[in-house]
């Protein structure tokens, strides 16, 4: 029998790489593309003797070429984390846009089904809360993290005019705070800055007073969210997130007894338009795919830290920042 193919960018990154593991363990044959700007092959090294695994260095924002057969194709390149794209703004703005049309385009040519990535982040600093589907958001189009907001509202209205116009098959899933093994330790990200830190033996930077608020969700909860959705037939967008709410303050305490550090949590300078609460509404996700968040931030924590102590010595001390 044929085996079906799936495109994946950003496969060599956190949440691309989850997916490649996750299509190959469900019998696809896996195209991962990715350039490799906040990505890693350690991510996928474990993939490249794998008969059914394929791997290109592209740049998605440049027109891309599969020979092949495509079913689906999962846009997940980009940067993700708010370090990432305030050091490389246009690039953030040319995979969210001119990325995702030459995506749409492949999936055009190849009558494939597309999955984009977009994010809680086209909600902005919300008014509303939690946050459903029909809400429009509060975005600061020219405000430091406009960059990634804009570029991927631009990819929602591009998506649904490709399916309203092109009658292509398109899935949007609005991505919450998601994490796991395989982030970076040096992106910036709150979770991997707090253990880095505790990690370390530094203080835990909390920014602000600690009062903003956010939602974790661990990896293989929201891989088998964006699975569940692809495979179902609503072309509109649904979150997919857990909607365990927390402040940054009592998420560093956490990370403070997870660690067992004797290190401090101090506060530094809240980042501009940084969203003061997070939470997804998931109604549609539980209803249209059944699925809910399974693995509790204990749990995955814990997963996660023990990820972490495992990486040797020297990538701990990497800095980018
Ligand atoms: P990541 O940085 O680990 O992965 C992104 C990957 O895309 C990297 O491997 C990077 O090298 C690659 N990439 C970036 N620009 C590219 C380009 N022009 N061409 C080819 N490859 C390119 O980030 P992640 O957390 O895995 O995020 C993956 C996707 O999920 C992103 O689209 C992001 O916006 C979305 N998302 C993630 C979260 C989260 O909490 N992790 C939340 C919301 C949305
Ligand atoms: N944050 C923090 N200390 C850090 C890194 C992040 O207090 O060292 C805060 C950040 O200001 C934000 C929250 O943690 O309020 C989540 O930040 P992250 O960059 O992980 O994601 P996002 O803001 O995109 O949700």
């Amino acid at each position: 029998m044929v085996k079906e193919r799936v495109l994946i960018t950003g496969g060599a990154g956190f949440i691309g790489s989850h997916l490649c593991d996750r299509f190959l363990r469900e019998g696809f044959q896996v195209v991962a593309m990715d350039n490799l700007i906040t990505g890693d092959l350690r991510n996928i090294e474990h993939l490249f003797k794998h008969p059914d695994f394929e791997f290109y260095n592209h740049d998605v924002s440049t027109f891309v070429h599969v020979p092949g057969d495509l079913k689906y194709i999962l846009h997940f390149a980009s940067p993700a984390s708010p370090i990432d794209y305030l050091k490389i703004p246009i690039q953030t703005l040319k995979v969210g846009s001119l990325g995702t049309h030459n995506l749409l385009g492949l999936a055009r040519a190849k009558r494939a089904r597309i999955l984009v990535a977009s994010t809680s982040e086209v909600y902005g600093d919300p008014l509303v809360h939690p946050q459903m589907e029909e809400y429009y958001g509060n975005v600061n189009p020219i405000g430091p993290r406009g960059v990634y907001d804009e570029a991927k509202r631009f990819q929602e209205a591009m998506t649904m005019a490709y399916h309203t116009y092109h009658n292509v098959e398109t899935r949007i899933v609005r991505i919450f705070n998601t994490y796991g093994p395989r982030m970076r330790l040096n992106d910036g990200r709150v979770l991997p800055a707090f253990i880095g830190q505790a990690l370390r033996g530094e203080d835990l930077t909390v920014f602000g007073d600690g009062s903003q608020t956010r939602s974790f969700c661990y990896i293989d909860d929201q891989v088998e969210g964006i699975f569940r959705l692809l495979m179902s037939d609503y072309a509109l967008p649904v979150n997919i997130g857990n909607p365990d709410e927390i402040t940054i303050w009592e998420f560093a305490e956490e990370i403070v007894k997870l660690t067992g550090t004797s290190q401090k949590i101090i506060c530094k300078p809240l980042p501009k338009d940084d969203p003061k609460q997070r939470r997804p509404d998931i109604s549609k996700a539980k209803s249209l795919l059944g699925w809910e968040p399974k693995v509790s931030r204990s749990e995955g924590l814990k997963i996660t830290y023990e990820y972490f102590k495992s990486l040797p010595q020297d990538v701990l001390y990497t800095r980018e920042h």
